[in-house]
């Protein structure tokens, strides 16, 4: 072995080899299967995705060396709104600027260009995966699987068309889904306003949108309100638009907020669409796709909202207005406040289903099984149903046209109908191609079937962020297409907070990158750090955790170059004799591996480091390698060597799925060898013989005697005279071992 280890060399080393060896390539049929998540195509990998990937790679790595062939794909999601959005950063330009196949043009040489170093990034943490072939979801292939899910769903009338209020990204210019709301907190202008009353007095209404005021179509008052039985069919009368609304009741009206009486527009939220169902209240939309006033705001129309606020709020001399801050819907990509219009768009009809999708929540094995409640919550608040269409260029067509008041449906798949031409079987004549293109999710939450594993597959491996998504829409198209779950087990990770337990984000300047760890400190510090928490549990980012596994990595090189030192020309073959201390490492390796094993196999790779690092640090370097010196030293004991090798081999063994580079450098160095499988990621974690052994007590007086140097500031080679040990009597047969270990003369007992 060389004299330090040179990480930089090494990782990539490694890395290199398991691809061009295809030691990670899917071989035969999976008995465990990783719906691996595809990472979206929208800059580069962060500190967050380093974290998450390395728990799922870390499972898949154990799994494979506890008997499992390992289906665990890769691919990246580079379809629809977010990779959009990064192409028109990056090229300084919207998408409406140019013509779809000039959009589409770029749009696929910017994620060629970009995907090599994208996925750098995941191959530079030591993933695992089968990188042979990744699948990419705006791939021809890909886009048949999505749309034959569409055809599917549309032949069990699963999917309809339809106008109805939609939740809109004025920024984005598409519709979105509910999933994509995101609750901001937002300072505001709560204004008063004074509605006449057509038969004579005023009543007042508090806003933070008097921009929506020609778009209102009634004033309403919780029946609770002592005002309420006066006011309640009378008609007021909008100040600036003249037009004569309804005073009406409704309980959900909360008496607290601003004057008790609020305005209903054609939408201003969710809430207004409710209450334009329920009372049968006409539509009178006053806002355009870009989020400017229509001809409804007969001297505002053309501007902003915001600037249609100003001007609305000046024209009306408001007196009474306080500054709040309060929670606004907004897109998650952009931020933008979103405004809900009408149009038509496809939908994925499923509010019915809600108890079904519950019930197949309850069937899956959550780690940690708090997270099964995101799901839950989130299922049982579902307010729309799922409006896949979206009014952009990038992304993968629906696959459908129109003519003489019907649809129709493409045959064959993939399809774009913007460049195909259909002929409507009733008229003859070319039909109207559909222009929209499915939400990304659409067709991410076809992973297990774009793998083309068999379903269930055994785990789904993502972050907490993408319950909603993911996770739900991946389940909803399983149990729509063939009522089966997508997977069995789910393990969610948690997020990486800055070292204050702050959000990262790059305004307020917190981002750590990958890159630049793994370039200081190495792919397996990253990867040992990021061991440390528990599934589900957001971790604050440590540079002292890092260096912490730096030192392990510097240990495990030192402890094995000493090591391989003493097994110079030694055959494992040969036991030899095992002493008392070779059996009592031996029963701690057998209970630290079989523990180590229980813990993987629920996805604690955390306890299951502490148990290796246990053993590592305290068994092997503390005690065994310096209770054995001498005899490795001197004689060369078989017996000995036998168990150091075993040790050590088992130590690297557990170490790998979390510091795969380090383990497979050692292990390429000298075990293999004798062990002659290709990668230490190929060998089999095992549980070897357990011996019983009273060595415990020799342990327990080596502790004893330690501590008692070290409390008085001695050397451990210090000769000590006489020291009475508090232990059993049977520690006597020790007492040669011990006296020569601690340069002691003299040892009593007090067996108290
Ligand atoms: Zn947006
Ligand atoms: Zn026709």
């Amino acid at each position: 072995m060389e004299k330090d280890y040179n990480f930089k060399e090494s990782e990539s080393k490694w890395q290199d080899f398991w691809i061009q060896d295809q030691i990670f390539e899917n071989k035969g049929k999976a008995t465990y299967s990783i719906d691996t998540p595809p990472p979206t195509v929208s800059g580069k990998m962060h500190i967050g995705h380093a974290f998450s990937y390395i728990h799922q790679d870390i499972i898949a790595r154990f799994k494979r060396m506890n008997g499992y062939n390992v289906f665990y794909p890769f691919g990246t999601d580079d379809n629809g709104l977010p990779t959009a959005k990064l192409v028109e950063k990056m090229n300084n330009v919207r998408f409406f600027d140019l013509t779809r196949p000039e959009f589409i043009e770029l749009a696929e040489k910017t994620v060629k260009t970009l995907l090599p170093e994208f996925i750098e990034g995941w191959k530079n943490i030591g993933m695992s995966c089968d990188f042979s072939k990744p699948y990419s979801t705006i791939s021809k292939d890909v886009q048949k699987i999505a749309q034959e899910s569409f055809a599917d769903l549309y032949k069990k009338k699963r999917v309809y068309r339809k106008e109805s209020p939609v939740l809109w990204c004025p920024e984005c210019q598409t519709a979105i889904a509910q999933a994509e709301l995101e609750d901001k907190e937002k300072n505001a202008l709560f204004s008063d306003i004074d509605f006449k009353l057509k038969d004579g007095g005023t009543i007042t209404i508090a806003t933070t949108r008097p921009e929506l005021l020609p778009g209102c179509v009634a004033l309403l008052i919780n029946p609770k309100d002592t005002r309420a039985k006066d006011l309640v069919g009378k008609i007021a009368i909008t100040p600036l638009f003249n037009q004569e609304i309804p005073i009406i009741e409704d309980e959900s009206v909360d008496l607290e907020k601003g004057t008790g009486i609020v305005m209903c527009c054609t939408f201003g939220d969710v809430m207004d669409i409710e209450w334009q169902k329920k009372h049968d209240l006409p539509l009178h939309i006053c806002i355009n796709k870009d989020g400017t006033l229509n001809e409804l705001g007969k001297e505002f129309k053309g501007l902003s909202t915001k600037e249609a606020r100003k001007q609305i709020l000046n024209k009306l001399e408001v007196k009474n207005q306080k500054q709040i801050v309060h929670s606004v819907n907004v897109h998650e990509r952009c931020g933008t406040p979103i405004e809900i219009i009408v149009m038509t768009q496809w939908f994925v009809e499923y509010l019915d289903l809600k108890k079904e999708f519950l019930k197949q929540s309850e069937k899956l094995n959550w780690h940690p099984d708090y997270m099964q409640n995101r799901l839950d919550n989130w299922i049982k608040g579902l307010k729309w149903d799922w409006n896949i269409s979206r009014q952009r260029f990038f992304g993968i067509p629906i696959p459908v046209w129109y003519c003489c008041g019907e649809t129709i449906l493409a045959k064959d798949f993939p399809i774009d109908p913007t460049t195909t031409e259909m002929i409507c079987p009733k008229c003859g004549k070319p039909a109207q191609p559909e222009k929209d293109v499915f939400d990304t999710w659409f067709t991410s939450s076809l992973t297990p079937q774009i793998t083309g594993e068999k379903i269930p597959m055994s785990l789904r491996p993502q972050a907490h962020d993408i319950i909603n998504f993911w996770l739900f829409y991946t389940m909803v198209k399983s149990y729509l297409h063939s009522k089966k779950l997508p997977f069995k087990d789910v393990a969610i990770s948690g997020f990486v907070l800055d070292p204050k337990g702050e959000k990262m984000s790059k305004s307020k300047g917190n981002i750590v990158e990958p890159k630049d760890i793994i370039e200081q400190y190495g792919a397996d510090s990253i990867r040992f750090w990021a061991s440390q928490a528990a599934l589900g549990v957001d971790l604050r980012f440590s540079e002292d955790q890092i260096k912490q596994g730096k030192r392990t990595i510097t240990k495990l090189w030192n402890a094995s170059k000493f090591s391989l030192m003493h097994l110079e020309g030694y055959d494992p073959k040969n036991k030899g004799e095992l002493q008392d201390e070779d059996k009592w490492l031996f029963s701690k390796l057998y209970s630290t591996t079989k523990e180590y094993i229980e813990r993987m196999n629920k996805y604690e790779y955390n306890k299951a480091r502490d148990l290796i690092d246990k053993f590592f640090w305290n068994d092997f370097c503390d005690y065994y390698l310096e209770i054995v010196k001498h005899r490795v030293y001197d004689t060369k004991d078989t017996g000995a060597q036998y168990t150091i090798y075993n040790a050590l081999f088992s130590i690297l063994k557990l170490y790998s799925p979390i510091l795969p580079h380090i383990t497979e450098e050692i292990y390429q160095d000298y075990f293999k060898q004798f062990e002659k499988t290709e990668s230490i990621h190929l060998t089999q974690i095992e549980i070897l013989k357990d011996y019983k052994t009273d060595f415990n007590l020799a342990i327990d007086a080596i502790a004893q005697i330690r501590k008692y140097k070290s409390e008085n500031q001695m050397s451990m080679k210090a000769e000590v005279e006489s020291i009475t040990l508090k232990s059993d009597k049977k520690v006597e047969k020790y007492f040669d071992l011990i006296k020569n270990l601690l340069y002691i003369k003299e040892i009593k007992i007090d067996e108290e």
